[in-house]
């Protein structure tokens, strides 16, 4: 018979979960992992090849104190298992000088003394020929950036924790979660478990796994599209990867890695989605003339052509930052949710958020900005 009682559950092992768990068999603690699908599957938010991890964060500048630690745990984590699975690249950013991103950035780099470079239109075309900025942009190059693998970064987190003792149980829904006498009891399709912590991580599923703030979370669909493998010139490596702010919308681009081509998507926007398992997975062609014309603005030397296109969820809180911390009402049970379509970036870092709060109930790391209870509530 399998075994049934643990120090320590996390249920879903996607982008941080798979962290989680790494970080929990680490340090010595019995942990099991559950998910319903196998690590690096492509039915949540952490598939399509590549992430983007960059240091000048617009979002908000609390933020670069984790993406300092994000990046050492990404390179210590390439080191463990020896191979890459952060790729350098630079971001150049593109937007009106009031709007979100430029604004954004700024702040950031003069909150944190980020080294960032501000570049004319003349640079950016002689920089970077196969670039186009429109008139009333401006450009920030930020040098401290990169692409995560998005897939291998999962499954080698999900490898390296179980040889260091970890237990994984993929195929098996959890059904449910509660208190019971003897610690956290979690009900899968299958077993039944007890754990005395229970880490939460559940993506797009978030609403019906944590029903006290199931209120907070929106699920938005995602397109996402690769353009030209063959005649781009717009390679990983020669090119930065362009983020641009223009009317309204924020469209990237991701260099090419490999034969799939560039890869285009719009981070803003996007259609609601009432649960995971009833996304849209068709080609929406408004979305891909969209995508199309990004690249025609900004970059000419890519598409027509689509080679592939895939479909995501992005999971949003009501002001587009993460809820990380205790889950309001129970104790023993920490979660990491609402990572509002851009979080893959933290994965490293929140999987030793969670440890830390698992097993020693605090974490050195500065996370009050992102306290669960910031919408209402008690921990009571
Ligand atoms: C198109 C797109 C582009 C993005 N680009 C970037 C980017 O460039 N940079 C960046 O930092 N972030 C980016 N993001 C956001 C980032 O990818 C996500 O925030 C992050 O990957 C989410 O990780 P997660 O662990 O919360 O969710 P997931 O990786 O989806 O993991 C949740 C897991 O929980 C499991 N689960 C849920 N319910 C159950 C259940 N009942 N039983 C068992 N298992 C369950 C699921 O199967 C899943 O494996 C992007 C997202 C998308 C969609």
């Amino acid at each position: 018979m399998a075994d049934t009682r643990y120090d320590c559950i996390v249920l879903g092992t996607g982008g941080v979960g798979s962290a989680a768990l790494y970080h929990h068999a680490r340090r010595g603690v019995r942990v099991l992992g559950l998910d319903q699908f196998p690590p690096g599957h492509d039915q949540g938010s952490s598939h399509g090849d590549s992430r983007i991890i960059r240091l000048a964060y617009f979002e908000h500048p609390d933020y670069i104190p984790l993406l300092r630690r994000a990046f050492e745990l990404w390179r210590e984590l390439e080191e463990q298992a020896d191979t890459r699975l952060l790729l350098d690249s630079h971001v150049l950013n593109l937007g009106p000088a009031e709007g979100e991103v430029i604004t954004g950035l700024k702040a950031a780099a003069s909150a944190h003394d980020l080294n960032i470079e501000p570049l004319s239109s003349a640079e950016v075309t002689r920089r970077f020929p196969s670039i186009r900025m429109a008139a009333d942009q401006q450009a920030i190059l930020d040098p401290n950036a990169g692409i995560l693998k998005v897939e291998d970064c999962i499954r080698t987190y999900v490898s390296l924790a179980k040889r260091a003792g970890a237990s994984l149980v993929v195929g098996s829904p959890v059904l449910s979660w509660r208190a019971v006498a003897q610690g956290i009891e979690v009900a899968t399709q299958q077993d039944t478990y007890v754990c005395e912590k229970l880490v939460i991580t559940p993506g797009a599923w978030a609403s019906s796994l944590l029903p006290a703030i199931a209120q907070h979370f929106t699920i938005v669909r995602k397109a996402l599209f690769w353009f030209d493998g063959d005649t781009s010139d717009f390679r990983l490596g020669d090119y930065p990867v362009v983020l641009s702010e223009r009317a309204g919308d924020t469209f990237y681009a991701i260099p090419r890695m490999d034969a799939k081509g560039v890869k285009i998507s719009n981070h803003s926007g996007g259609r609601e989605c009432t649960a995971p398992e009833r996304l849209d997975r068709t080609l929406d062609t408004t979305e891909l003339e969209a995508a199309s014309l990004f690249a025609r603005h900004h970059l000419p030397s890519v598409g027509p052509q689509l080679n592939h296109h895939t479909t995501c969820m992005y999971t949003m809180s009501p002001d587009g930052h993460f809820l990380v911390g205790a889950y309001p009402g129970q104790a023993n049970v920490y979660l990491a949710a609402g990572l509002s379509g851009h979080g893959f970036k933290f994965a490293s870092v929140l999987g030793e958020i969670l440890a830390d709060l698992s097993t020693d109930g605090v974490t050195r790391h500065p996370i009050e900005f992102l306290n669960p209870l910031r919408f209402g509530g008690t921990n009571r």
